[in-house]
Formats: C-alpha cells, structure tokens, sequence
C-alpha cells in the first residue's frame, strides 16, 4: 500500500535554494522583489509561503518551478541544478517531476474532467491503462468520481479547481506548487484536500509549498513562512496535525498514493 523509497537518509534536499535575487526591469524602474531569499526543504514536506499580495510569492514558485530564471542564486530541485539545465531538459524535468496547482492553468473547456486529467499524463508517455487507473484515483481523491464526463461549463468553480488539483496529482511528481490551491473551496473541501496533500506527503515523499492567505493552511503544513521584504521569515510555531486515519468514504485517496 504505503511504499516509501529506501535509502531515505542519502536523499537530497527537495528544494535548495539559496541567495535567490528576482528584480523585474532595470534602473529607476526595477522592481526587487526577492532579495537574497533561501529556501532549503527535504523532501516529503509541506510548506505554507504567506506573504501580502505583491510580496513575490508566485516570482518564488515560478522560479523553483523552473518557469522563470533568478538574477543570481542557485535553485536545486531533488539534487538537481536546474538553472544549469539547457531548455530541453528543464522542461523534460518541469514536465516529468513538477506538478503545479496555478489558478492561471484554466481547463481545457471542451473536454471533460476525466479527459483533462488524462491530458497532463500523455506527455509521460504512459499506456492507456495506466492513464485511465491514475485518473480515477486522482477524482476519486478530490471527490469528483461521479464527475468525470462533465465539462468544466457543467462544474462549479470549487469543482474546477478539484479537477485542477487531480490533474496536478495524477502525475504523481517529486514536487507540487500550489498557488491558492484552497482558495475557492469551502472549508471541508479545503481541509480535506489539505489531509489529502499531507497523505500523499507521506506515503509518496511528495514535497508541497503552498502558497496561501488561509490561516488553516498552516495547520496542516511541517513549517510556514512569511515572505517579506524579499525574504522568508520562518513562523515560529507551526502546530502540526496528526496525520488522521483516511474514513472508509476517502478510500481513494489511499489508491492515488499507491506507486
Ligand atoms: P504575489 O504572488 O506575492 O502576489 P508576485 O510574485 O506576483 O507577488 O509579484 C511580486 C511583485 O513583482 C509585484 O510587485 C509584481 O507587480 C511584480 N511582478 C511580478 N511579475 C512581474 C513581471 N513579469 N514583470 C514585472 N513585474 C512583475
Ligand atoms: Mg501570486
């Protein structure tokens, strides 16, 4: 069920970035909006970045993303230099081991949620079967079995957003960046899909920085931070949640994070 990976001592960092400089424009005009900022992260964390809107938070995604490029600093995703990465490889990587959960990435609208999911997996060039058993698992997980042949017209935006989530999922990366991945979800749906995130943590050694303005977040996460002035200022206290066993209904959760 549970399969974790051996060896877990000689892992590296998840996410290694260090005195990352991201100005937008030059001279009287330039923007500084990270300013030095490190970010170390082991892998099989959850991360929640908070930080006032402006503050850099997706500049900060794009960039471990490896959609975007620093002015100066090192970023390393699981060991890997990617800003040394010609354009070929980097986006082989982004593709094959960074799952993003970005409210921009819109649905396509004429397909239907099962077919959206399936989308993001044809660029891993799996079989059909495997496909067609990830993408149930994935609605399964975020609760949307029974809405897999609906287009997005046919889906409340909390449900798009679900099949945004599944779709990010499916592809089972290394590392998940969710921008606001709550934010149009009422407050069971959040608080599941944050115990999904966590679940899948877990079993799967998945890594998850999170951006978010919901406290709530930061309850379900290993650490958050607060980024200001260009910079990732630690929160103290991050009160953990015991992982809680999955109810019998939230079984397919348990299918998603099996390899
Ligand atoms: P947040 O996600 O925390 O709201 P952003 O990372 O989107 O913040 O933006 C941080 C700052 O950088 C803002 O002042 C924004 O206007 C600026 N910015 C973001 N992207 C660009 C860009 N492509 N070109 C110029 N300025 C940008
Ligand atoms: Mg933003």
């Amino acid at each position: 069920m549970f399969r974790r990976r051996k060896n877990d001592e000689a892992a590296p960092l998840a996410v290694d970035a260090r005195n990352v400089v991201r100005t937008y424009g030059a001279g009287d005009n330039a923007v500084r909006v990270l300013r030095g900022l490190t970010l170390q992260v082991e892998a099989g964390k959850l991360i929640a970045l908070y930080g006032p809107s402006g503050s850099g938070k997706t500049t900060l995604l794009n960039l471990v993303g490896a959609l975007d490029r620093p002015n100066t600093g090192q970023i390393s995703i699981a060991g890997k230099d990617i800003l040394r990465m010609g354009d070929r490889r980097r986006s082989r990587f982004r593709r094959t081991q960074i799952g993003f959960i970005f409210q921009s990435y819109a649905l396509i609208p004429t397909y239907t949620a099962f077919e959206n999911v399936d989308l993001a997996l044809r660029l891993l060039n799996l079989g059909y079967g495997e496909r067609r058993r990830r993408v149930r698992a994935a609605l399964e997980a975020v609760g949307l079995s029974a809405w897999s042949s609906h287009v997005p017209d046919e889906l409340s935006g909390g449900q798009r957003q679900r099949v945004a989530i599944a779709r990010a999922l499916a592809m089972r990366p290394r590392l998940m960046l969710a921008d606001e991945p709550t934010g149009g979800l009422d407050t069971r749906t959040a608080q599941r899909i944050l115990s999904l995130f966590r679940g899948i943590a877990h079993a799967q050694r998945t890594t998850f920085l999170i951006v978010s303005h919901d406290p709530m977040v930061a309850e379900h996460v290993d650490q958050a931070y607060d980024l200001h002035d260009g910079q990732l200022i630690p929160r103290v206290t991050t009160p953990t949640t015991p992982i809680t066993p999955i109810p019998e209904s939230n079984e397919a959760s348990v299918h998603v994070e099996t390899a």
